[in-house]
């Protein structure tokens, strides 16, 4: 199928390419339907372009840039909204020229740090994107919610079920954004649901009732001694406070600058959520040095009486009173510690990881937890690149305002990898038959048998004439070989030709997802298969 170049880098086969185009086939047909325009954009793009959105700093070495030969700083697209924002500034003056959906299938650079997974993380691929412009918030949530219906058609006519959950936009920015996932124990992406409501969200972004905690009225701050106790476990059973009822000091580094985090004891910081809060491009944990080095007393760190340090804190502050905090002095901690009495925080935000077993954020049933792979990804961008980039739209009145922006993207060889996670067993692939590289294995056996090659090589052409797509395996091999080498390679029909199965003037039909084979008479065979076909690739 895929032969690996370099790290995330691959060929692609005479089979993948077949699939590939079936699918890219099916995506341009939904996207047509719903009203796209294909255009193609270049790979080459202008680093200027990215710095006046911003953009450069929050794709950050995942961003492919060079220099050409006057020296000119250069990307490869990881994506194009820079692009299409400037073609559609020059282009859209008024708001007669809106709404506006602009596609293309094109080949994106992203310098992952981690390629893995086959086609499912890689470094160069294939992506169709879809850019909507419209003039106001009413007519983006119309252009959003045909695209989700377009999504839906191409998942469908690929039989690949596929679940649509909230998801982070992480770099390429904007609010609400949501993902189709095929649910895939190998995927990489945890997914929270909740089956009491229609709840599902990427645990990137996925939220959880923190519940309230009965701390009683706020009592005055009091010094405790907690010799050698450094951490929430510790001091919890030290103190026979439950976990619930203190606050954690975690250290984080945003973009250089060491940041003071406040959250519940009992539980964790989400990084996704904190780095959205922050609206920083790099963020990891400090390390103990780096504390220390700050003048904070690690382990007994507090928000209370902190000076010089970004204070930032999850909203679990506000769930209770009367906490126990660290005491900014080796073997102290405080008693009854009451937000904002006692501390303030620059930002208070939901930070917190949630987690399966916590309730869900609507309905309060306990989350559950599946993993997936992303398949398409779709975001409300809204205008913040509109405004930096100067795409305006007059206008009946004669004002300017920003166009509002939404964008759609399906990988073509993710979804290839995901079809096949979903659709396999011990032997091999089991291609679903729309995007099967070929509708049928034509497998004669016995080929020294002069009959069998002939009626294999008349029913091939006849299949071909009939408009199927065969593979036909005229190797001279035993019937094992050539059985597993079917299984192996999925596609979806096998049809075997035998000189026992001409003593009675049939072929035998099998389904690559089924057990048994079944006898069909030579004569009625093509319409047979065709009849089969036809009935598994819906058009529409
Ligand atoms: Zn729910």
């Amino acid at each position: 199928m895929i032969s690996q170049v370099a790290a995330g880098v691959y060929s692609y086969l005479p089979l993948a390419w077949r699939v590939l185009k079936k699918i890219e086939n099916i995506i341009r047909d939904e996207m047509n339907k719903a009203g796209g325009q294909e255009l193609m954009m270049p790979v080459l793009q202008p680093l200027e372009l990215w710095q006046e959105s911003g953009r450069d700093q929050a794709f950050g070495k995942t961003l492919f840039t060079l220099l050409d030969r006057r020296e000119r700083k250069l990307a490869l697209g990881p994506t194009h909204e820079e692009v299409i924002t400037q073609l559609v500034n020059h282009n859209v003056q008024s708001y007669r020229d809106l709404p506006l959906l602009l596609y293309q299938v094109q080949t994106k650079f992203r310098d992952e740090p981690r390629p893995r997974g086959g086609l499912v993380r890689v470094r160069e691929f294939t992506m169709k994107d879809l850019y909507s412009f419209d003039t106001d918030e009413a007519g983006l949530d119309v252009s959003y919610n045909k695209m989700l219906q377009a999504y839906r058609n191409v998942y469908d006519r690929c039989d690949l079920p596929t679940t649509l959950v909230e998801a982070d936009s992480g770099a390429i920015g904007g609010k609400d954004s949501h993902e189709f996932m095929v649910i895939a124990e190998s995927g990489e992406n945890e997914i929270l649901y909740c089956s009491g409501c229609q709840y599902s969200s990427n645990a990137e972004k996925a939220q959880s009732a923190k519940g309230t905690v009965e701390g009683g009225g706020p009592l005055p701050v009091e010094e405790v001694a907690t010799p050698g106790k450094y951490s929430i476990e510790q001091v919890s059973d030290f103190l026979k406070v439950p976990r619930n009822q203190t606050l954690k000091a975690v250290f984080y580094l945003a973009d250089g600058e060491l940041i003071f985090v406040v959250i519940r004891g009992d539980l964790d910081v989400n990084e996704v959520k904190l780095k959205n809060a922050l609206h920083c491009f790099e963020l990891r944990m400090a390390t103990e040095d780096e504390v220390i080095e700050a003048g904070i007393v690690a382990g007994f760190a507090s928000p209370v009486g902190i000076k010089g340090i970004r204070v930032v804190a999850d909203d679990s502050v506000n769930s209770g009173t009367n906490f126990v905090a660290g005491g900014n002095k080796p073997d102290t901690h405080l008693r009854n510690v009451n937000y904002p009495r006692d501390f303030k925080a620059e930002i208070i935000d939901d930070i917190a990881l949630a987690r399966v077993g916590e309730g869900c954020p609507r309905c309060g049933v306990k989350l559950s937890s599946t993993h997936g792979i992303e398949v398409g990804h779709v975001f409300k961008l809204g205008t913040f690149l509109s405004e930096k980039l100067g795409a305006l739209f007059i206008d009946p009145g004669g004002a300017p305002h920003p166009i509002v922006m939404g964008c759609y993207g399906i990988g073509l060889g993710r979804l290839l990898a995901a079809a096949i996670e979903q659709n396999h067993d011990d032997k091999g692939i089991i291609w679903p038959l729309p995007i099967a590289p070929y509708h049928i294995y034509l497998c004669p056996l016995y080929l020294e048998g002069a009959k069998v090659a002939e009626v294999a090589e008349d029913l091939y052409n006849q299949l071909e004439a009939a408009g199927l797509e065969v593979l036909f395996d005229d190797r001279d091999e035993s019937p094992g070989v050539k059985f597993n080498d079917a299984d192996l390679l999925g596609i979806p029909i096998r049809v075997t030709i035998s000189p026992r199965t001409l003593e009675k003037d049939s072929v035998e039909v099998k389904w690559r997802s089924e057990k048994e084979p079944q006898l069909v008479p030579l004569d009625s065979i093509v319409t047979h298969l065709k009849e089969l076909v036809t009935r598994g690739v819906r058009t529409s």
